[in-house]
């Protein structure tokens, strides 16, 4: 008596789920934001390194995290709920991170004096699951206009951060090369007043860096400080709170007893051959002890350190940089012309390129990798960022290679996740609102075919595998799409050229 009279209530429920699933079994159109936005049954990853859980209903409204849903057995015991949505996506046996933040990018219309479309690097960001870089130089006033064309929704494009560049390098996208206090502090009132994000330091002398630096935090601009070999080091960002450095060059620098590299007497700075050279010879010269010491300041000072491994990594070997598997469809003619050896280009050093420098790159890597290792043991807080456009680094395909090199450094694959998520966020001052999978976050998520915790190359736009959807500010891109259209601007740039 009791089964028959519960079977009805049962049909009901059961109908009531149909419903709601059937009512909203429609895909998403590439590119448009919807009122409510679900991803269903995924698996979330989330950026806070902890490890992957699921399945979870995520409910986008707009452009905010709205709800998650738990869906697990333990969860439905207690009661199963589908909200609602207008469109959705099936994530089923899919993972779910928050977008990849690279903080350490350039935006960049052309390469070795040959145009390239801005579309090709804001769309083969978003392909590789980037929804949002830091720019750390390029030209100042077109990034403002682009920030603002993404903010709006008018461009497929990840968010930008611009952080205009300071300093004797860069000549043609520096914002300023100060050469005093004085000059230094109207410099950066000049950036905060057009609307900088932070300010990148690249080569300046040690009393300009002071007063960008007390100016910046009067202004509350964060410093991004690639250091070179100059006379500040790590010591300098410790005390006057920089707030990532970038690369490595001023950390082993700071633990060189002698305070100066072994250079040989035909040492020549500007010959990029002598200095990426001998670039390769610097960790090794750092005493361990000191360089403890120095890790465990920046720990102290909050300095975090965005390592960019995949920018360098043809140093150690140039055949594998050479011949990437996503040259034959992604590499735009102009950045093709731009990697091959040409004293005229920056980071082009490899004409007399030997097996010796390889090998003193690769001891250099393992001591980079252990020290970055041991700085985030220390509580230090580390970035990704991957540098591209110079050096065999595709956008995009960069970062995805900084996060294996990251986990050959032995950082878990999880950690290697959160360096590009939510200490990525840190870095740029928006914790709490990137850089996670929780409510009340932007919606900034990608929909990733398969498991990047087994193997980061499922990130890469490959037939197949990939991030499907990626997911910025609540505004879903279709990934192969956008894949598409970029092998299709590349092969275009390349008949055009022959
Ligand atoms: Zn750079």
């Amino acid at each position: 008596m009791r089964y028959i009279l519960s079977n009805p209530m049962r049909s009901l429920a059961l109908f009531l789920v149909f419903v709601i699933n059937a009512a909203a079994q429609v895909a998403p159109v590439s590119g448009k934001r919807y009122a409510r936005l679900a991803i269903r049954n995924a698996t979330i990853l989330d950026g806070n390194g902890t490890p992957a859980a699921g399945p979870f209903d995520i409910i986008i409204e707009n452009n905010r995290i709205a709800a998650i849903v738990a869906l697990d057995p333990v969860a439905v015991n207690g009661g199963l709920r589908r909200l609602p949505a207008d469109v959705e996506i099936d994530a089923k046996g899919k993972y779910v991170l928050p977008g990849l933040i690279n903080a350490h990018a350039h935006i960049q219309d052309s390469r070795d004096g040959i145009p390239q479309p801005l579309e090709y690097e804001l769309k083969t960001w978003l392909a590789c699951g980037i929804t949002s870089v830091r720019d750390v130089g390029s030209d100042f006033t077109q990034t403002l206009k682009l920030r603002a064309a993404s903010a709006a929704g008018e461009i497929a494009a990840p968010r930008i951060f611009v952080y205009p560049m300071f300093g004797r390098a860069g000549v043609g996208i520096r914002f300023a090369d100060p050469q005093n206090a004085a000059e230094a502090r109207t410099a950066v009132q000049q950036v905060k007043q057009k609307g900088a994000d932070g300010i990148k330091l690249i080569q300046v002398r040690r009393d300009v860096m002071e007063a960008v630096e007390d100016e910046a935090h009067k202004l509350n601009l964060p410093i991004a400080h690639h250091a070179g070999v100059e006379e500040a080091n790590a010591w300098d960002d410790v005390r006057m709170g920089t707030r990532s450095i970038e690369h490595w060059y001023g950390i082993p620098d700071a633990a060189i007893p002698d305070g100066v590299q072994n250079f040989p007497a035909t040492y020549n700075y500007n010959d990029e051959s002598d200095r990426f050279r001998y670039a390769g010879h610097l960790w090794r010269e750092a005493d361990p002890k000191k360089l403890q010491e120095v890790l465990a300041a920046m720990v102290k000072a909050n300095v975090a350190w965005v390592p960019t491994f995949d920018i360098y990594e043809a140093s150690r070997d140039l055949q594998r940089a050479q011949t990437q598997p996503w040259f034959t469809d992604y590499l735009h003619p102009a950045l093709e012309s731009y990697f091959k050896p040409n004293p005229k280009n920056h980071g082009s050093y490899f004409l007399n390129w030997t097996s010796n420098d390889e090998v003193f790159w690769k001891e250099n890597y393992r001591i980079w990798m252990a020290a970055a290792r041991d700085f985030e043991r220390m509580g230090g807080l580390i970035g990704a960022g991957d540098d591209a456009g110079f050096i065999y680094q595709i956008y995009g395909f960069g970062l995805l290679r900084e996060l294996e090199l990251e986990e050959e450094a032995g950082f878990h694959p999880i950690k290697v996740i959160q360096h590009a998520t939510a200490n990525n966020a840190k870095i740029l001052g928006m914790e709490g609102q990137l850089g996670g999978v929780r409510v009340g976050y932007l919606a900034d998520l990608i929909v990733v075919n398969g498991n990047p915790l087994a193997n980061m190359k499922v990130l890469y736009p490959v037939e197949g595998e990939g991030v499907e959807w990626t997911i910025k500010d609540g505004i879903p891109y279709h990934a192969p799409t956008l894949a598409a259209e970029v092998r299709e601007m590349v092969k275009k740039a390349r008949s055009a050229r022959q």
